[in-house]
């Protein structure tokens, strides 16, 4: 079945997810791993946050949402991880990526809901993705 070109009014009934990428750097620590473990060790990451959100497209413009105001959502945390040792950030006191992608979740579901998806990675191929609890 074909969609009717132009139509408004099927365009806002068509639910779409977009992101948008951030970067960070940061330091952190693993107290709960095995003795020995190289994570247990001061390091620090280049992390890379991918924010998802989901909803209908709106009809006039044409989108979901404004990524520039999806990117004033995340400057606030962007502020409190960028540069920082993770540790020490309530919350973060373990810092792993499975962690950090809820701790990110609980900073941007209240005043975001449309958040769908958070993916954090620490390296290029380590991540981890976090979808909320329904
Ligand atoms: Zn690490």
């Amino acid at each position: 079945m074909r969609e009717a070109p132009n139509s408004t009014l099927l365009l806002g009934a068509i639910p779409m997810e977009i992101y948008k990428e951030f970067t960070f750097e940061a330091a952190h620590r693993l107290p709960n791993v095995p003795t020995g473990h190289k994570c247990a060790r001061l390091h620090g990451h280049s992390f890379y946050v991918r924010i998802y959100v989901s909803d209908s497209l709106d009809p006039h413009t044409g989108w979901v949402m404004d990524f520039s105001e999806l990117k004033q959502h995340f400057q606030p945390i962007y502020e409190q991880l960028d540069h920082h040792y993770l540790n020490d950030i309530p919350g973060l006191e373990n810092p792993t990526s499975e962690i950090l992608c809820r701790w990110i979740w609980q900073q941007l579901k209240p005043s975001l809901p449309i958040l769908s998806q958070i993916e954090v990675k620490e390296t290029c191929t380590s991540g981890c993705i976090y979808r909320g609890i329904d």
